[in-house]
């Protein structure tokens, strides 16, 4: 039921204050966060995520068309190597000119029907030269690898699972018109073109998951019941202290699924310091991450996958939980 307008006022006017009170510890404390995960959490390497990620920004710089980005993706290829991928290429039309880019694919056969995609970008911004982005581009770009290694390793159950990084999520100039987003919306189109896009049961983007004080969103502008059971998941697991606590529109891969008609949720932590105040900045550097954060998000995801593939597509029609206590905030992009 839903509380009167007023009592939801205060209620969310309080869950801020503990909210930002959590955050002030958390950015004072000097350890790392272990969350104690239950017995009934999957298994994954967060420590794998994080040296992915490191040697991602290691590359410097990974705007899309440098060097450091084409040899990125070069490594990336490599890494995967023995596992079903593809490319697909094609010239995005932006600001700053015809700019080739570059989405990778790596596909693993289920036991059923149907897809569920992992997705996440690996270009970083283009107009800062001393932007590294761990945690906004390299985390997401790590992850992905560990998840990898993971379903080579143990082969889903259910649906197939594609992974994709996708290029050219960043602005190349300004976050204004269609000047973001431009591998998941070439992706899209491609996918409706060749009738791929119907095979999509969902979509989880990740994006900034590998901060050491972890804060991921529920994201109001994605698909709500599927936002709303990775939350459940995250709670399921013990992880609910670092998950949907905070209310934030956000613009990311997934909106461009979404407009074609596909579920789509983004996990992405908009709490990027005390302020969100490392986000695109030369702050944002490997030291503000974690092995642990990577573990958490990294098993959440498993554990959403494992319910997403128990249900049935024309069943999805619950509604989103309650927003009450969630702290809204304006629209920000990522
Ligand atoms: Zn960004």
């Amino acid at each position: 039921m839903r509380a009167p307008f007023a009592l939801q006022r205060r209620y969310i006017g309080l869950a801020a204050i503990i909210a930002l009170n959590a955050g002030l510890l958390g950015a004072c404390s000097s350890s790392a966060n272990t969350l104690p995960l239950t017995a009934v959490a999957p298994d994954f390497n967060g420590r794998l995520a994080w040296q992915y990620t490191r040697k991602a920004v290691s590359f410097g710089p990974r705007p899309p068309g440098s060097q450091a980005h084409a040899r990125l993706l070069e490594w990336l290829k490599n890494e995967l190597d023995g596992i079903d991928w593809e490319t697909q290429r094609f010239t995005a039309t932006t600001p700053g000119g015809a700019i080739p880019m570059t989405n990778l694919i790596a596909r693993f056969p289920g036991t059923e029907r149907g897809v569920i995609v992992i997705g996440g970008h690996y270009d970083t911004l283009s107009n800062r030269p001393d932007f590294v982005g761990a945690n906004d581009g390299g985390s997401s770009t790590g992850m992905l690898l560990a998840l990898a290694k993971h379903f080579a390793a143990h082969p889903p159950e259910g649906p197939s699972v594609w992974l994709v990084w996708f290029d050219g999520e960043e602005a190349m100039r300004k976050w204004v018109g269609n000047d973001h987003t431009y591998g998941s919306r070439a992706l899209v189109r491609q996918w409706q073109t060749d009738g791929t896009l119907a095979r999509i049961r969902a979509v989880l983007v990740l994006d900034m998951i590998g901060d050491r004080h972890l804060n991921v969103a529920y994201s109001s502008t994605s698909t709500p019941w599927l936002m709303a059971l990775v939350c459940r998941q995250a709670r399921r697991i013990g992880a609910g202290a670092t998950f949907c606590n905070y209310t934030k529109a956000i613009e990311d891969d997934d909106a461009p699924f979404r407009a074609a008609g596909v579920p789509a949720a983004v996990l992405i932590d908009f709490r990027y310091g005390l302020l969100n105040e490392y986000w695109h900045t030369s702050e944002d550097t490997m030291n503000k991450l974690s092995p642990e954060s990577f573990r958490v998000v990294g098993a959440v995801v498993l554990a959403t996958l494992h319910v997403l593939a128990g249900i049935p597509p024309e069943s999805r029609d619950e509604a989103p939980e309650t927003q009450e206590g969630h702290v809204p905030e304006r629209s920000d992009r990522t």
